[in-house]
């Protein structure tokens, strides 16, 4: 579980989060959503540990958030792979044998257990998100934070993107932080969708888990239960 209490942030003059509170339980699939500079991804900076707060704490399972934790993993909307490293050396083949098989169910996990020695550069945008995915996979986080990661793709790859991170997060049950641009992404994937906004949660809302989650691609389908 991730908990941020009275978290404040600021850059020099600038406060981007003040008195910030938020709890995000296991397992849960948390869409945050607002306004660009809003300050989405300086708070995921915070969760991973790539940042420090000003005030306040952030921590995870109890402990205070110090640097990078073991058991989280990020994904941006960017793939960020090693362009000299083949697909499989990016998910982590060549670190031994348990490596390997980790690897190669987690590139088929993603669809891509035919591309293994293929270089990035010869990927599609979606593929390379797909290896993306499968690397911050592959090391079986316990927490799982994305920022836009699917705001450069066209939309169909993106609904496939959808489905397959919906299928796994299913089968594996990680924590889940996604920031989204897109309303109805948030609201088609997530369980909870908070509004970040002047620093503060404006909004936040539980996803009735009992519809069958892709009927809630409409917005309108949405039990939209303020907490
Ligand atoms: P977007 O939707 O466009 O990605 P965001 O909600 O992710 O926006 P952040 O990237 O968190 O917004 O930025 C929030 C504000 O904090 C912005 O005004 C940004 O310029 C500022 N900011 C973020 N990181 C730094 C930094 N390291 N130094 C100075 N200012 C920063
Ligand atoms: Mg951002």
């Amino acid at each position: 579980p991730i908990s941020l209490s009275r978290v404040g942030k600021t850059f020099g003059k600038l406060s981007v989060l003040g008195n910030f509170n938020l709890d995000v339980p296991a397992g849960q699939f948390l869409a945050v959503v607002g306004r660009s500079g809003g300050g989405k991804s300086t708070l995921m900076r915070l969760i991973a540990g790539l940042d420090t707060p000003s005030s306040g704490r952030v921590a995870i399972g109890g402990r205070t958030v110090e640097r990078l934790h073991p058991s989280v993993r990020l994904l941006f909307q960017e793939a960020r792979l090693v362009p000299w490293q083949r697909v499989g050396e990016n998910v982590g083949i060549a670190r031994g044998p348990d490596w390997q098989e980790k690897a190669r169910r987690t590139l088929a996990d993603v669809g891509l257990e035919d591309r293994e020695n293929d270089w990035p550069s010869v990927l599609s945008g979606g593929q390379r998100q797909r290896v993306a995915l499968a690397r911050a996979l592959v090391s079986e986080p316990q927490i799982l934070l994305l920022d836009e990661p699917f705001g450069a793709l066209d939309a169909l790859t993106r609904i496939e993107m959808h489905r397959l991170l919906e299928r796994i997060w299913t089968d594996r049950g990680f924590t889940t932080v996604l920031i989204t641009h897109d309303v109805a992404e948030a609201v088609a994937l997530a369980d909870r969708v908070v509004v970040l906004s002047g620093g503060a949660i404006s909004l936040d809302i539980a996803v009735d888990l009992d519809r069958p989650r892709r009927e809630l691609a409409d917005p309108r389908a949405v039990d939209l239960q303020r907490q």
